[in-house]
C-alpha cells in the first residue's frame, strides 16, 4: 500500500510509531510481517482541531487502509462466497478507500467511551442536503463525545456512500425517488441490495481503539449493533441518536423506520 512512500519517511514514520499494522482482531502486528491481505495499516494520529459552527473541538486524525490490493481481491471472493453477493457493491466502491478514525479524549482513561460509526455521505456530509440526515447526525456525534465525560470516537466509513453502492448509484436513486420509490425500493429498481455495507474494518477498528471495553454506540439502527455483534464485539448498549429531521428528509426517515430503525412517530415530526 504505502510503496510510493519514501522508505526513509516509511521508516521514520515506523520508527515513531505513527505508521503501524493491525489484524483482523484489531491487534497491532509487525509491520514487515509478509501482508496477508487482511490487515489495515494505519497513519497517525494526527492532530485535527475541528470548528463546527461555533464549536471548536481537538481530535487525534488516524487515516485507515487495508494492507493490499490483493488482498481485497481475494476478500472479495471470499465473501462473494460466504455471503452470497451482499457486500459486492461495497467493496467495489471502496476500493482503496481510506476510512478515518477521529479520537476525542484520552483512550487510556475510557471504561465505556461513546462511539459513531459514520458511513460516509457526500451529499449529506459535505454539501449540508437535506434529503438525509447524514450530516447533522455527524456534526451531533463529535459534540456528543466532546461533552462526554469520557469521550470516544468517531469511526469514518469512507467507502459507504448511499448505504454501500456508491455516490454514482445513489445520484440515479435520488431521481428514482422523486419519481415515488422510497430509499429502499429505489435500490431494488435499480437492482442494487437494499444495504451493502460492510462493517469489518469498523469491528477490527473498534477492536484496536476499544479493546475489550464496552462502548456505547450512537445509532438507531439495531441491524449496526448486531453486525458489529456478529464480529465478536461485546458490551454494546445503542444510544439513540436523532437529529436533523426535517420535511426534506421525513419520507426517508420514515422508509428507514419501516426498515428497522428504532424511531419514533414523534422522532420524525409525525404528530
Ligand atoms: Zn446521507
Amino acid at each position: 500500500m504505502f510503496t510510493y512512500l519514501d522508505p526513509t519517511v516509511r521508516k521514520r514514520l515506523e520508527e515513531h510509531g505513527k505508521l503501524f499494522q493491525i489484524d483482523r482482531h484489531g491487534v497491532r502486528v509487525p509491520i514487515g510481517r509478509r501482508p496477508d491481505g487482511t490487515g489495515i495499516s494505519v497513519l497517525g494520529p494526527i492532530p485535527l482541531p475541528l470548528r463546527l459552527g461555533e464549536h471548536e473541538i481537538e481530535v487525534d486524525w488516524y487515516a485507515c487502509v487495508r494492507r493490499t490490493e490483493l488482498g481485497k481481491i481475494e476478500e472479495i471472493a471470499d465473501e462473494l462466497r460466504a455471503q452470497h453477493g451482499q457486500t459486492l457493491f461495497a467493496t467495489l466502491a471502496s476500493s482503496m478507500a481510506v476510512n478515518s478514525v477521529l479520537v476525542i479524549g484520552d483512550p487510556a482513561s475510557w471504561t465505556e467511551p461513546l462511539v459513531r460509526v459514520h458511513s460516509s455521505c457526500m451529499t449529506g456530509d459535505v454539501f449540508g442536503s437535506q434529503r438525509c440526515e447524514c450530516g447533522p447526525q455527524l456534526e451531533m456525534a463529535l459534540r456528543r463525545i466532546q461533552q462526554d465525560e469520557q469521550g470516544g470516537l468517531v469511526i469514518y466509513m469512507s467507502g459507504h456512500e448511499g448505504r454501500g453502492i456508491g455516490l454514482w448509484a445513489k445520484a440515479a436513486t435520488y431521481l428514482l425517488q422523486d419519481a415515488g420509490e422510497n430509499t429502499y425500493e429505489a435500490n431494488r429498481s435499480l437492482g442494487l441490495p437494499d444495504d451493502s455495507r460492510d462493517f469489518s474494518d469498523a469491528g477490527a477498528l473498534l477492536k484496536f481503539f476499544v479493546g475489550n471495553r464496552p462502548f456505547r454506540l450512537l445509532t438507531n439502527n439495531p441491524k449496526k449493533v448486531n453486525d458489529l455483534e456478529a464480529m465478536g464485539l461485546e458490551g454494546i448498549t445503542r444510544v439513540k441518536h436523532v437529529t436533523g429531521v426535517g420535511d426534506s428528509n421525513r419520507r426517508y426517515l420514515a422508509a428507514k423506520q419501516d426498515w428497522g430503525h428504532e424511531l419514533t412517530p414523534e422522532d420524525i415530526g409525525e404528530d
